[in-house]
């Protein structure tokens, strides 16, 4: 019998797309809200150095015991509170994996990252999704209302939000942490750029995850996330893991970023005043405005023709986040902080339309 494979995927998975953004060729990328910079020199140094000795014919570490001493020294935690992932997007899916059967319920605000909603699909789980208010802080009513009725097994929230760039309000995140019927993470993937973190917040609150990454910090090739729990948590969550998910490459470079954490701040300070800078040329082009931001990125609200305007930074070589496809954000550009001449480029193109 011939079959058309297609027909053996799920229907489920079959109405969905995969992970998309156009690449657009362009010279100046600022739609992943990755960091402009490479490592600062001697940290490149030391890392060319330590790629050499991997063992390539040997199978990783499985348990990352060296990447998770540094990362818990770093954090000021134990080993046993940190799991690891190949991204924290991997985490995403261990989180729902290992806390919700099928049929269960997450809830995110909306707009935010869309892998936890599109993991969530993938197995089988469902999604509340609580509108944003209007200065794209959490509607803190609505979301204890539907912690009520969908009782959700994970509540994701961004903070700093990608992405809206704002934080969630410490008396929002403690009434739905005390509300909660189940975890709620904390994603940190932008808290280099933010003014405060959460912090170990699950010393305190046992249902809490902190997520973390190294990939906006400047290493989003190595692909390196990771949580931070309760060790009961890290325990149950870490039986959802494949056994070798960090790779020996990452495992040895992650391992020397995190031992020079402090070689990367300056940087981190570059980017944030960037932030600022841009901000305010943003907010001086009569179609664009700019919301405050605590992350690499800004969002911007389009108030022209957005197709138009998106169209004419391809053309200068630039590249920004379109949401083209929301329904809210149709008219809103994400865009990341790059480098002070990638940034120029930008804002110079737009003057240049106005
Ligand atoms: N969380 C948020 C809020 C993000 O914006 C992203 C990346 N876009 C991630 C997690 C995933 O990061 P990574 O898988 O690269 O660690």
């Amino acid at each position: 019998m011939t079959a058309n494979p297609t027909a053996f995927i799920r229907r489920r998975i079959g109405d969905i797309s995969a992970y998309h953004v156009e690449p657009y060729p362009a010279d100046v990328i600022l739609d992943a809200n990755e960091s402009p910079y490479p490592p600062p020199p001697a940290l490149a140094g030391r890392l060319r150095r330590i790629m050499g000795e991997v063992a390539l014919n040997r199978y990783p570490d499985m348990n990352a015991v060296a990447l998770r001493r540094a990362i818990a020294k770093m954090e000021g935690v134990d080993e046993a509170e940190i799991l690891l992932g190949n991204g924290s997007d991997e985490i995403i899916s261990f989180l729902i994996q290992s806390t919700l059967d099928p049929g269960g319920w997450i809830l995110t605000p909306s707009p935010t990252f869309s892998m936890y909603k599109h993991t969530a699909y993938c197995l089988n789980v469902e999604t509340a999704e609580i509108p944003l208010l209007d200065d794209w802080s959490l509607d803190v009513a609505k979301t204890l209302d539907e912690i009520k009725n969908k009782k959700p097994g994970v509540i994701f929230l961004a903070s700093p939000n990608n992405p809206t760039a704002n934080c969630v309000s410490p008396s929002a995140l403690s009434a739905i942490i005390e509300a909660a019927p189940g975890i709620v993470v904390v994603d940190e993937a932008y808290v280099d750029f933010a003014d405060s973190s959460v912090g170990p917040l699950f010393h305190e609150r046992p249902n809490v995850v902190v997520l973390k990454t190294l990939s906006k910090a400047g290493f989003a090739a190595l692909r390196l996330g990771y949580m931070m729990a309760d060790k009961r948590l890290v325990s149950g969550v870490n039986k959802t893991r494949l056994p070798y998910n960090i790779n020996s490459l990452t495992q040895a470079l992650a391992t020397e970023v995190v031992n020079s954490w402090g070689e990367l701040l300056p940087l981190f300070g570059e980017i944030k005043k960037e932030r600022e800078r841009m901000f305010t040329a943003l907010s001086a082009i009569p179609f664009m405005e700019p919301y405050p931001s605590q992350a690499n990125f800004i969002l911007a609200q389009v108030k022209q023709d957005a197709q138009r305007v998106f169209g004419a930074l391809l053309k200068s070589g630039v590249r920004v986040r379109w949401f083209k496809e929301s329904a809210r954000l149709g008219n809103f550009f994400r865009v990341t902080v790059g480098s002070p001449v990638e940034n120029d480029k930008l804002i110079n193109a737009l003057n240049g339309m106005s």
